[in-house]
Formats: C-alpha cells, sequence, structure tokens
C-alpha cells in the first residue's frame, strides 16, 4: 500500500510460471485484511481462468459483500492482476484481450479540486502530513468529507489559475469541486444550498469559463451532498457554461432523486463512481435518470464487468468516463480499457501533485500522460512493472509490503 494522495493499494499475482500480474484496488478500511483472506482461494488455480475466478471469489464473498462493498476492491484489483498474468502469457497486451481497439491514445481530464492542491487522504478521507513532503511541516489536519469545515474560501482567481496551467500542460478537459469551503449552507447536514452558496458557485465556474472555457471541457463534481431541487437551481446558473457534465448531485442509490436532476436541467449529469457491479448502474442507465457513465474500476468489480456496463450504456447512447483516483498501475489499466470501449469520453487524472506518480512504475516511457492523453501501450499485459524501491520508499509502514 503506497501512501500517495490516496492510499494505491497493489495486488501482485505470481504464477508458477514465473509471470508477476499487477493490479490496483481502490482504498478501504481494512482492504488488506480482505486482500490476504481470499489469497489462499486462488492458489493453484489456473489464472487464464479470470471468470471463473471472479465467480469463485464473489461467491466465497457472497455473505460479507453479494451486492457491494468493500470486498469488491478487492477482487477488482486481483482481476485487474490476472489480466495482466493473461497478457504477458499470451504475449497480447490487455486492450486486445478485451478485443482491441477503437482508439490509439486516451483522452484524460485533469481533475482540479478546489483550485489548488489536493492534500494527501487516509482511508477515511481525514487528509495528513503527505508522504513525499519533509516530515518536519506543520500540517493541519481537515476532514474532507466536510464536517469541520476549514480552509479559507476558494476564489475565482485560483480556479481560473488552476485552468490556466492545466490548460497550459495540454489538458482539454478539466474537472472542478462545487462543494468547496466558502459554498455551504446554513448547515452542513441537510444538504440545502442558499443563493450566495449558488451565486459563489457560479462565480467560480464562470471563472474558469472565461479563462479557458471556448477550446476546453468543464466537468463540474457535488460529491452527493445536495437535495435534488437546490442542486437544481445550481445546474440552471450553469447552463451558459455549456458544462461537459454535473456529477454527482445527490445521495447514491436513488434513480428517482438522479433522474428529477436529469430531467429539469440542460446539464448532462454524470454519476457510478461509487457504484459496483452491472447490476449497481443497470437501472440509472435503463431509465435514463443520467447522461455520463462513470464507473470506477479499481472498485467496480473489475475490467470486465467495467466492459459490460460500457456495453449498457453505448446501447442507451451513454458515453463512459471512468472515474480515477489510482497510480499509474490503475491508470494504464484503464487506459487499456478506455481504448477498448466504443463510447468512452475521457478518463480522469487526480494526483498531478504527487511527484513520485510517474516513478512508481518501469517499462513505458514517462511521463505516461503526454499533452492530455495516454498512449495505450503495446507491451504484452499491463505494460508496467511496479518499481518496487519507489514503492518501497513510500509505502504506509503499518501494511506488509507484498507479504
Ligand atoms: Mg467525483
Amino acid at each position: 500500500m503506497v501512501e500517495g494522495n490516496f492510499d494505491w493499494t497493489f495486488v501482485r499475482i505470481e504464477t508458477d510460471e514465473g509471470i508477476r500480474g499487477l493490479g490496483e484496488c481502490f482504498f478501504a478500511p481494512g482492504l488488506t485484511c480482505i486482500l490476504r483472506s481470499l489469497e489462499p482461494l486462488l492458489i493453484g488455480e489456473d489464472p487464464c481462468d479470470i471468470h471463473r475466478l471472479f465467480r469463485k471469489l464473489q461467491l466465497a464473498t457472497s455473505g460479507a459483500g453479494s451486492v457491494a462493498g468493500i470486498v469488491y476492491n478487492a477482487i477488482s484489483g486481483i482481476e485487474a492482476a490476472l489480466w495482466d498474468v493473461l497478457g504477458q502469457w499470451l504475449d497480447a497486451p490487455i486492450y486486445r484481450l478485451l478485443g482491441g481497439k477503437f482508439r490509439d491514445r486516451v483522452r484524460v481530464y485533469a481533475d482540479c479540486h478546489g483550485g489548488e492542491a489536493l492534500e494527501s487522504l487516509d482511508e477515511v478521507l481525514r487528509s495528513r502530513a503527505a508522504s513525499w513532503e519533509p516530515q518536519a511541516s506543520a500540517h493541519t489536519a481537515r476532514d474532507y468529507f466536510g464536517e469541520a469545515g476549514g480552509g479559507s474560501p476558494a476564489s475565482p482567481e485560483d480556479y481560473r489559475r488552476q485552468a490556466l496551467k492545466k490548460r497550459a500542460e495540454g489538458f482539454t478537459a478539466l474537472k472542478f469541486d462545487l462543494d468547496v469551503p466558502g459554498t455551504e449552507g446554513f448547515d452542513p447536514h441537510n444538504r440545502v444550498l442558499n443563493n450566495r452558496a449558488i451565486d459563489q458557485m457560479v462565480s467560480l465556474i464562470g471563472a474558469v469559463y472565461e479563462a479557458v472555457g471556448k477550446d476546453t471541457d468543464i466537468a463540474v463534481d457535488c460529491h452527493w451532498r445536495y437535495n435534488a431541487s437546490d442542486v437544481v437551481k445550481v445546474a440552471r446558473e450553469l447552463e451558459p457554461f455549456r458544462l461537459l457534465w454535473l456529477e454527482d448531485p445527490v445521495p447514491p442509490n436513488n434513480t428517482a432523486a438522479l433522474k428529477e436532476v436529469s430531467s429539469k436541467v440542460r446539464v448532462p449529469i454524470a454519476t457510478g463512481e461509487n457504484l459496483f457491479l452491472f447490476e449497481g448502474f443497470q437501472e440509472i442507465i435503463a431509465q435514463h435518470a443520467l447522461s455520463i457513465v462513470t464507473p470506477d474500476l479499481q472498485k467496480v468489480g473489475g475490467l470486465a464487468v467495467a466492459q459490460t456496463i460500457a456495453q449498457f450504456a453505448d446501447v442507451h447512447t451513454m458515453p463512459v468516463a471512468p472515474h480515477n483516483i489510482s497510480s499509474p498501475v490503475g491508470t494504464l489499466a484503464l487506459a487499456h480499457f478506455c481504448a477498448a470501449i466504443p463510447n468512452f469520453l475521457a478518463v480522469e487524472f487526480h494526483a498531478s501533485d504527487v511527484p513520485f506518480w510517474n516513478d512508481l512504475v518501469e517499462g513505458l516511457p514517462a511521463p505516461m500522460i503526454q499533452k492530455g492523453f495516454i498512449s495505450v501501450p503495446e507491451k504484452p499485459g499491463l505494460g508496467v512493472t511496479l518499481n518496487e524501491d519507489v514503492a518501497r520508499r513510500y509505502a504506509r509502514k503499518d501494511e506488509p509490503f507484498f507479504e
């Protein structure tokens, strides 16, 4: 487990033929404990039977999370590592195993947070001193889930500056948070906004649009904080900025609320990063409660599950824009997936403030993201291996290192 801006948790599968497959899981409390529980179920198995092994792990954890939950964070990393094994064994890149590619380069959008560097967050979203900064630096802990508040209000100038910076780096799509200091309503718990908060959101995104909006797609994220009627007010005010999408307006697992928002605004609504398996997406897609589908491949159940979701979304004419907070390992697995689906829009990049992000892997030219795109690798399997020296340097000290 490497301490990046999030905990990047890796799975390594070793075969009796000397092949090592690498996968990545979305962070979760107790995740490595779950992985160690699953390990005996894989020993002695044929790693090429990816779908069967997925079903085996799914049935084994049926009591612990048959429909959703962090067992799928673990299974997603294992499944990805199996694809890497199979690709190396067949001497084929993962995208080819997924049916071949629609594109050679995958478009990446830059997550610009609240116009400032994202802090390093632990597994329950508390900010911590970043592993790559001098330990002596004072760190004021802040709860990212927004209860404790804190931080000075986000400013339009910060948003504008960050937009221009990311545009200059070559990104053609950017995403900014709406739920930042200065946009709280009167009560952090009741999902209600007020006019002052809405005006502040409009001024933040307006600054981005003025700076880069003519040639750059702009998305915004609400992190499930608002009630349907208030987020409709926000979205309508933001319509002049022709947003690429508005993400997670209302709490997940409420199709009716999502559909209410989608039906009342002319901004595409995106959701999906905290949904699991095809079943998590089936109803919202079939009912057109959203416009853009955003599964997280390190959590949703793996590449094959995500491909099923993407195919279903494509039938319903919806693009897929995968959520991504991972290291280059998970990001490259995403690149294979994004190349192999027709309805790909853009994939997230969340770690531009982590100085060792590119150094974590070996085997491909760095940086992995160039001018806002990732070139889909032609090497067998995933296409990279973990740089274990770098991984050890930034590993969480309280977690095992491939024990
Ligand atoms: Mg999001």
